[in-house]
């Protein structure tokens, strides 16, 4: 079967070739990070058939399944299809899964409009086959500077009087040219968002070579150029509401996590999926039957209106899925365990981080990247760590150390660090 598999035309479906023996990684998208304790249940059981019995879990809230063969995709398809949901447009040139903040109050109405962007572009072939992956996300307000990394980011602003807002910003990204977007659009109605996003994506789609994302081409050819290029597109573009009547009525009855929730801790995002089904059925059983993937790559469980959290969190505990002690809240990608960029062992030393850190750490932000793609996001991290140098027999691996103090990116604290100098570094962090 692996002979026969067209690569390319798996990637826009969320699959990605994992290594020479053509083990596959399919990506699941979430939206808003959200999923049923029945859609939950599904996932499980598919990792728990074809995956190892593992999922791994991504800081914009998706869910991967590692490990499989192409001749297992078709029913793995149609099991996702079963419950809802999809892969699509989850790697490749595609609107990536629309990514969001699960926190704070208005959580209700940034999730509504992270799922109708999420149905506006999934499969959409007027923005497939884009130059590169394309990233999207809501956010609520600019606590931890998210919206900076994004392609495109909406950050949610709230009523004003009749009018819902958001400010809209541009052409972010991290990786090996980490570059912060700018704000192309303030206290924009939420009506008028859907015809500037299309109109950032077919200003991209038509002036980027394939390969590069927005941010290059911001760096060609400038902003000013840039919104001359996009009031082209948009001029005359209608309106067109991103919340229906019915939205508004039901959205918060209906919103799991309006609530807040329950977070789970999972080290590294690597999740065994008899957890998963463990903490579906407590939702079920204790909760109001809802789950979510965090940007921290935890586990959360809805709370709402009628949950009894205190019950709740006994039965999490008894399950051993929720710890009595704060724990690290640590970002990392598969590094080299699992990705064939991986430099360094991210999930090694994620567990060595805990012992050397102690208490101490629990209070701050982490994120560990395996090279410096940045999955995991260290620059949005209190403290960020990215292997930047594979070990061979004559050569240790290293290490750069970012710091981030201040509103923007992290910036490099100490570089090309062995990994003994950065663990005696993070010790003596005050
Ligand atoms: S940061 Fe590098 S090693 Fe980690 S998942 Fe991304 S590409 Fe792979």
């Amino acid at each position: 079967m692996s002979d026969t598999i067209d690569y390319r035309t798996l990637k826009i479906n969320g699959i990605y070739q994992q290594n020479a023996a053509a083990d596959l990684m399919l990506r699941v998208k979430l939206p808003a990070g959200v999923l049923s304790a029945v859609q939950a249940t599904a996932v499980a059981d598919l990792a728990g058939d074809f995956a190892g019995g593992a999922l791994h879990l991504t800081c914009r809230g998706n869910v991967e399944l590692h490990g499989l063969r192409g001749e297992q995709l078709a029913q793995i398809f149609r099991r996702l299809q079963a419950v809802g949901l999809t892969s699509r447009g989850a790697c490749g040139g595609a609107v990536r899964a629309v990514a969001c903040s699960t926190d704070g109050d208005n959580f209700d109405r940034i999730q509504l409009l992270v799922e109708r962007l999420h149905r506006h572009f999934t499969g959409n072939p007027h923005f497939e086959g884009l130059p590169k992956k394309f990233k999207l996300a809501v956010e609520n307000g600019y606590q931890g500077a998210h919206h900076l990394c994004q392609d495109l980011a909406l950050v949610y602003l709230g009523w004003e009087g009749e009018r819902e807002l958001c400010d809209l910003w541009v052409a972010g990204g991290l990786g090996r040219q980490p570059q912060e977007a700018f704000l192309l659009a303030n206290r924009v109605p939420v009506e008028r968002l859907l015809p500037l996003v299309e109109g950032v994506l077919r200003v991209y789609q038509q002036h980027t070579p394939a390969g590069k994302r927005l941010k290059h081409l911001l760096a060609e050819i400038g902003e000013p150029q840039f919104r001359t290029l996009l009031a082209k597109e948009t001029v005359g573009a209608p309106s067109l509401p991103l919340a229906s009547p019915l939205d508004d009525q039901l959205g918060a009855a209906i919103a799991p996590g309006t609530g807040g929730w329950i977070e789970l801790p999972v080290l590294a995002g690597q999740l065994a999926a008899d957890d998963l089904r463990r903490a579906a059925a407590i939702a079920v059983e204790a909760g109001d039957g809802f789950l979510a993937i965090s940007r921290e790559q935890n586990v959360l469980v809805s709370l709402s209106a009628g949950v009894d959290e205190q019950t709740l969190r006994v039965a999490l505990q008894q399950a051993g899925l929720l710890p009595a002690e704060p724990f690290l809240r640590c970002r990392a990608c598969p590094g080299s365990h699992e990705c064939p960029k991986g430099l360094v062992a991210t999930r090694d030393l994620l567990r060595q981080l805990d012992e050397v850190l102690g208490t101490r750490g629990r209070a701050r932000s982490w994120a560990v990247s395996g090279c410096p793609n940045g999955c995991s996001q260290p620059q949005l991290a209190d403290y960020g760590i990215v292997g930047v140098r594979k070990a061979t027999e004559s050569q240790e691996d290293r290490y750069d150390l970012l710091h981030r103090d201040g509103e923007g990116f992290g910036q490099p604290l100490r570089t090309g660090l062995s990994r003994d100098e950065l663990l005696a570094a993070l010790a003596e962090l005050g």
